[in-house]
Order: C-alpha cells, then sequence, then structure tokens
C-alpha cells in the first residue's frame, strides 16, 4: 500500500510519517471494518481514524490505494446524526425551521425502540392486519419482477419460509387510516415539528389524504430489496422511520447536485432519475469511482431518516425491514420555492403529480399572512401565472357565455387524466374533466363548463395585500391548519346560497382558534350539486365579490 501510495501521490513529509509509522495497520483495519465509506460514514469514528487525524490522510490519499484507482472522496459526506441534547433542544419546537442540513438522522434511544417498534414485528401485523389485500411485488432474479395479490398473512408466511434460505425480494405498501393505533403510537415518540400534518406544515393545507404524502404508509421490503425517491416526494422534507428488524442502506443526493448528476447519469446510463425511478440501483462506489457527490448511511431499526426538500435518495435493505414514511413541507422560501419549481419540471417530463399544488398554494396565499412579504408577492404571482393558464385553455374552446359557478372545492384531480384541476372543469355524467381533456371533446355543453372559484374573485383575492379566511376559498383541510372557518359555517352558507341565490356573509366567529377538521367530512363538501343554475350573471358575481372585500375589512 506505502509503495503504491508513494509512486501515484504527492506527499508532504509529515503524511509520509504517518505511512510509514502505521498506515498499513490503519488500512488493514479499515478494510475489517467494511471499506472507508461504511467507517466514515458512521455516527462516531472508531478510535484508530481520530488518533493522529488519519481521515483527511486517507480521504485524500490511501482510498485511491482501496480502488486501485485515484478517487476523491472528498465527494463522500455524511448525514448529520443529531445528538441528545439536540433532540431534546428541538422536542417541542412546532416548525422544522431548525434544520440547516440536508440530511438528518435521529435515533431513539435502544431502550425506547422496544416500545417503539413492539406493534411491528411479522407476528403482530399477521394478528392485527392478516386479512388485508396487498400487491406484492417479488423478484426472485435480476429482470424478474411479478406483482401479485395477496392477503398480508400469505406474504408473511412467505418472507418466514424464505428466510432459512435467502432467494426472493419482496416489498409491499400497507395504508392505514390517519387514525389508526399504530400511527398514534409513532406519533408519540416524534419531536413535534416531524410528526404530520402538524402546525407550520403546508401538507396540513391538502384538501385529501394521500398515503405516503401526508398520511404515513407502512412497508415490508425484504432481502436485497431497493427503492428510489418517488418523484412526486422529492419536492418535500421526505420523513422515514425504521421499525426493523434489519437496517436500511441509504445514498442520497444534496439538492444543489441533482441536476448535475441527473445529466451526467443520462449521458453514461442512459437513465433519467427523474423519469424512471425502480429501475436503476448502484452501491456507494460507483458514485465515488463516478465522480458523483453523495451522502451514504445506514439506518438501524429506531432511526428516524429526515430528507431536506429536494433530496434524492436511494434506499436498499438487505434483510427485512418495516419502514413508516410520509412528508412535509415547511412554511419557508426554500421549501415552497422547492414545491414550485418541481412542478414545473414535472410540467416540462409530461409527468402528472398526485400533488394538488396549485390549490395548496392558494390556501396557504389565503391563510400565512405573517409569511416574508416578498415570498407572499412570488407565490401570488405564480398564482396569478396559473389563473392565466387557465383562462388561456378556457378560450382555445371559444364558448360564448362564461362558466358557471359551482362549489366544488373538493375536486381537485380529472377524472380522465388526472391533471390537477384549478378553476375551471367540466362537468357530465359524474365526471369531472379538466380543459385540457375537454378540447378532445366532441360535444360540448356549455352549461356543463364550471368554475370552482369565481375567478373575478380569485383576483380580488390574489390582488389584496391581507388575505384571511374566507367562505368562499376555504375548505376541509385534512391537518392543523390557521383556517377559522368551520364545516356547519360553509353548510349554513350553502343553504344560504341555495335559497335566496346571493351570499349574505354574517360575522364570523374568527376568534383565531385552530379547528382540528375532521377527516372523511368531504361528503359534506360534495353535496353542493343542486346549486341553482340560473345563477351565472357575471355582474352579480362581481357583486360578490365585493360584498367579501367589504366584509374582510370589519
Ligand atoms: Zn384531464
Ligand atoms: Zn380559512
Amino acid at each position: 500500500m506505502i509503495k503504491y501510495v508513494q509512486d501515484n501521490l504527492q506527499l508532504t513529509l509529515s503524511e509520509k510519517q504517518m505511512l510509514y509509522k502505521n498506515g498499513q495497520i490503519i488500512f488493514e483495519k479499515v478494510k475489517q471494518d467494511g471499506g472507508f465509506i461504511k467507517v466514515y460514514c458512521q455516527k462516531e469514528l472508531p478510535q484508530y481514524l481520530i488518533e493522529d487525524n488519519w481521515v483527511d490522510i486517507y480521504k485524500t490519499k490511501i482510498i485511491s490505494y482501496e480502488y486501485n484507482q485515484i478517487v476523491n472522496a472528498l465527494l463522500i459526506q455524511k448525514p448529520h446524526y443529531c445528538s441528545s441534547t439536540e433532540i431534546l433542544d428541538i422536542w417541542n419546537l412546532d416548525s422544522l425551521v431548525w434544520r440547516t442540513s440536508q440530511v438528518y438522522i435521529i435515533s431513539v434511544p435502544c431502550e425506547m425502540t422496544e416500545i417503539l417498534t413492539m406493534n411491528f414485528t411479522l407476528q403482530q401485523i399477521k394478528q392485527n392486519h392478516g386479512m388485508t389485500k396487498i400487491e406484492v411485488e417479488s423478484i426472485i432474479e435480476e429482470n424478474n419482477k411479478t406483482i401479485q395479490e395477496m392477503q398480508l398473512s400469505q406474504l408473511i408466511e412467505k418472507i418466514i419460509e424464505d428466510q432459512s434460505s435467502n432467494k426472493i425480494s419482496y416489498f409491499t405498501i400497507i395504508n392505514l387510516h390517519k387514525k389508526a393505533k399504530e400511527i398514534k403510537h409513532i406519533k408519540n415518540f416524534l419531536p413535534q415539528s416531524i410528526r404530520p400534518q402538524g402546525n407550520n406544515d403546508v401538507l396540513s393545507y391538502m384538501r385529501n389524504e394521500i398515503p405516503s404524502i401526508n398520511v404515513p404508509q407502512f412497508e415490508i421490503r425484504y432481502f436485497n430489496n431497493w427503492k428510489s425517491s418517488p418523484k412526486d416526494q422529492i419536492c418535500f422534507t421526505q420523513i422515514n422511520l425504521n421499525l426493523g428488524p434489519d437496517s436500511c442502506l441509504w445514498i442520497t443526493i444534496d439538492k444543489e447536485n441533482i441536476t448535475e448528476i441527473r445529466q451526467k447519469l443520462i449521458q453514461i446510463e442512459h437513465i433519467d432519475i427523474l423519469i424512471e425511478d425502480k429501475i436503476w440501483f448502484k452501491d456507494a462506489d460507483y458514485f465515488l469511482l463516478n465522480n458523483i457527490p453523495f451522502r451514504y448511511f445506514v439506518q438501524n431499526k429506531g432511526d428516524l431518516v429526515v430528507l431536506s426538500p429536494g433530496t434524492y435518495s436511494w434506499q436498499k435493505c438487505e434483510g427485512l425491514s418495516i419502514n413508516c414514511s410520509w412528508n412535509q413541507a415547511t412554511l419557508d422560501e426554500n421549501s415552497l420555492k422547492t414545491i414550485i419549481d418541481q412542478q414545473k419540471i414535472f410540467n416540462q417530463l409530461n409527468f402528472i403529480s398526485r400533488i394538488p399544488f396549485k390549490n395548496l398554494i392558494l390556501d396557504v396565499v389565503i391563510h400565512e399572512n405573517s409569511l416574508d412579504q416578498t415570498l407572499l408577492n412570488y407565490l401570488r404571482s405564480e398564482l396569478q401565472q396559473f389563473i392565466f393558464e387557465e383562462n388561456q385553455n378556457l378560450q382555445v374552446l371559444d364558448q360564448k357565455n362564461s362558466p358557471v359557478f359551482q362549489e366544488k372545492r373538493d375536486k381537485l384531480f380529472c377524472t380522465k387524466c388526472k391533471r390537477e384541476l384549478f378553476i375551471y372543469f367540466y362537468e357530465e355524467d359524474q365526471k369531472c374533466l379538466c380543459l385540457i381533456c375537454l378540447k378532445e371533446q366532441v360535444n360540448i355543453n356549455n352549461q356543463n363548463i364550471k368554475q370552482k372559484y369565481r375567478f373575478q374573485c380569485l383576483n380580488f383575492l390574489i390582488g389584496s395585500q391581507l388575505s384571511c379566511c374566507n367562505i368562499e376559498f376555504c375548505s376541509n383541510y385534512t391537518g392543523k391548519t390557521k383556517c377559522t372557518i368551520k364545516v356547519d359555517e360553509q353548510q349554513n352558507y350553502k343553504s344560504k346560497v341555495n335559497k335566496k341565490g346571493f351570499i349574505k356573509i354574517s360575522s364570523e366567529n374568527n376568534n383565531g382558534k385552530n379547528k382540528i377538521l375532521e377527516p372523511f367530512t368531504q361528503n359534506v363538501m360534495e353535496s353542493s350539486e343542486d346549486e341553482n343554475p340560473k345563477r351565472k350573471n357575471k355582474k352579480q358575481d362581481i357583486y360578490k365579490g365585493q360584498q367579501f372585500l367589504k366584509q374582510k375589512k370589519l
């Protein structure tokens, strides 16, 4: 080793002395412990690397011998391992603003891990959810992937059977209700800011529940199973808890490196990681040898991984692991801009995301007045742009009358193409179509083109510097939000609109208390189909817009 390093790399006098003193011994120890990447990225460095500061010389010189070619180990970065003091400091903070690094690992202490994971042994899962129907992905050899439907108990039996031979890789998803006892149990072990759908989480403003996005989702992974970041989640803070029994390996790419790496992998591998997930996996060595900056770490049982917005990741379990994951978005510039930028990339890629982000940004603008003014103005200008695009799509259809207002704020997606519905939609035979799908429709019934928000009112709202809760716009949100309008008020509003044909807003009970809305109340929101169809007069609509502005100033 010493000869190789001396022949191939420039050494200072002190480096030469270190090498001759015990270079070979250090090299052997690192090799024995699994190689430099593994040794360096763990939570605590071994004493033999700390003494005499061996890390630097290993990173820049000795590592090249390990790989038998000149490599740059400065590309390897570690996650931030939270210390117990740090965890105590952040425990009661109610937003994720404490983060400064891209990747965090929070370890639940060993004694607590046993209590945390007690509901999550295979036996327990079989007992509680054995009858649940699931889709199982199994891989026997590479490229031989099958997807089968079965009961959860059948999968558990298959895993137990395979455990002595380790031949088949399994993967499945289990979706539980957000109030399931397993989810409640996990929440007790989490710092407040990490719990799903809490205060200061943008995703609390979602009107629908999407497992793995705003509701924790469980996964069973068995034997060499790996997965990459789902592409519509990269823009959020991704949170993943390992419930054991075995550990998972993680490789992550920082946000600022994604664009470059994406291009590089298109060149070397002809694979676009933002389009084709689940088809490409490489070990950490690959990234080092190809000069790609990355982080590597092992997530043990009881470890919580927190990835900042924009971080890309691959995870691999070698044995059996049960993981629970969900997302969050902080109310700050980085988070909100990452969401919007990501959606623009998706637009270019023609990828339809599961997140109704236009409605989400609108709800944030209505309720989060205390955000930085420049950021709010940026969000407002993005909303203006969405409105502009919607109106352009409407113009293409060349219809004489303006769309009928129909309160359908819970209708978020086109039935046909799954695109997000923002303002306009076409309603026919229980279907809601977007304007893009409507272009292909032969007979358009003008009466069926509707608007979820009166776009004139929407303009007033976005144009105003200080927006606040309004019955015209607020919805039923799934998490803890600043919205003060309650479901029954919205129902009252609807009945008033229905009977008299115009809105008469009574004084709102805006006592500033956050109202936590119960889940699955969508049926309350759906009962608006009997709205007076004659109410499509434009003047009246604008009049109503002014009414609500007056109301707001009270
Ligand atoms: Zn569509
Ligand atoms: Zn509100």
